[in-house]
């Protein structure tokens, strides 16, 4: 069995490969030749943890296997650690047997930012100037340095309901040579892009807020109550997900479903866009929307891609098992 730690992970992983591995694993999806497995999630009832496995199977790549870990709401307080921990198990899909154990806490953040950036591609207009961001926390500094590389953007405009915390994007902006403005929500209107991370439980940007031919990754919402933007803003918009089953019962369409305004058959998958087999953006006055409610088969893809990267660089920890 291989062991890819975690501290080597920044070392290893790019965004790029990061990309690649999502763009393939939702087109594979798309396909039918991959599959996500039922999530479990359970409060253990010790430390206010939250814990669970999103597991999968992608025939195409033949990756087998399962990101356990989950939410420690003390563990920066009490331990001097982050609160989200996660670890990748690979399989072989031959025999079942353990192929590999990898460090998933980075991984998250770049695949997570990797789905957006996948989404930007293939449905944001050619032209896009503007790049919105609603949200400023942890995974909002990883999902606007992969943005910026999708398109020529030539500003960043940003709104977080803890203003304080805008000068951790403004960071990542400037490291990029774009400059930044902070924004009240209406202000979004000139977003050309517009990226929300938060972990809200009610809507901030509403449809008001949104421009025509604008493109919008709504990132933040993977469980039930969560909410980033209004629900009337799927009804203007033409909606896509990496995966209808979770985008209708865990992501930002929960809310546009329970409130009739779209129904499951408005959604489609962004892969198919990837595949070809739908189009994606039909005219520059559209409304794009992405629900990234992020899947277990994003994990295993980058986890198989870091495994490549850190055998080929010698920096895999080989254990007989
Ligand atoms: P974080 O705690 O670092 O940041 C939270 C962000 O939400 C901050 O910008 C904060 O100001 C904002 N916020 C908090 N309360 C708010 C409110 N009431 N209204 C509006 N904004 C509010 O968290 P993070 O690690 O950046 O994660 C952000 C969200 O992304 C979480 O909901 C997390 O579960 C989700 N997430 C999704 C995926 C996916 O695949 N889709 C992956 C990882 C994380």
């Amino acid at each position: 069995m291989l062991i890819v730690p975690e501290r080597e992970i920044a070392d290893l992983m790019t965004r790029e490969a990061a990309f690649d591995a999502v763009e393939k694993v939702f087109a594979a999806m798309a396909s039918g030749d991959a599959y996500n497995f039922p999530v479990i999630r359970e409060a253990i009832g010790h430390e206010d943890a939250l814990y669970g496995f999103k597991g999968g199977f992608d025939r195409a790549g033949l990756t087998l296997g399962l990101k356990a870990g989950g939410y420690w709401p003390n563990n920066l307080e009490r331990h001097g650690l982050i609160n989200h921990q996660s670890t990748v198990f690979l399989f072989d899909a031959d025999t079942g047997m353990v192929k590999a154990m990898v460090g998933g806490n980075l991984l998250t953040a770049l695949r997570t930012a990797a789905a957006s950036s996948v989404s930007i591609k293939h449905l944001a207009r050619r032209d896009a100037k503007v790049l919105g961001m609603v949200g400023a926390g942890h995974q909002a500094t990883f999902q606007l340095r992969a943005a910026l590389e999708q398109r020529a953007f030539e500003k960043v405009i940003g709104w977080n309901y803890h203003p304080e915390m805008l000068p951790r994007i403004e960071k990542v902006a400037a490291e990029a040579g774009v400059p930044f403005e902070a924004v009240e929500l209406d202000g979004m209107r000139e977003a050309d892009v517009i990226i929300s991370i938060t972990s809200a439980y009610a809507a901030s940007l509403m449809a008001k807020h949104v421009s025509p031919g604008c493109h919008v990754a709504c990132m933040g919402t993977d469980t039930k109550g969560k909410q980033e933007v209004e629900a009337a803003l799927l009804a203007r918009a033409t909606v896509f997900t990496d995966e209808i089953a979770q985008s209708v019962t865990i992501g930002e369409a929960q809310h546009a479903i329970a409130e009739g305004l779209i129904g499951e058959s408005d959604i489609a998958q962004l892969g198919a866009v990837i595949n070809g087999t739908l189009p994606g953006r039909t005219s520059q006055e559209q409304i794009t929307l992405f629900d990234g409610t992020g899947v277990g088969l994003q994990d295993l893809a980058v986890a198989a891609s870091v495994v490549a990267l850190a055998v080929e660089k010698g920096a895999a920890i080989e254990v007989d098992f």
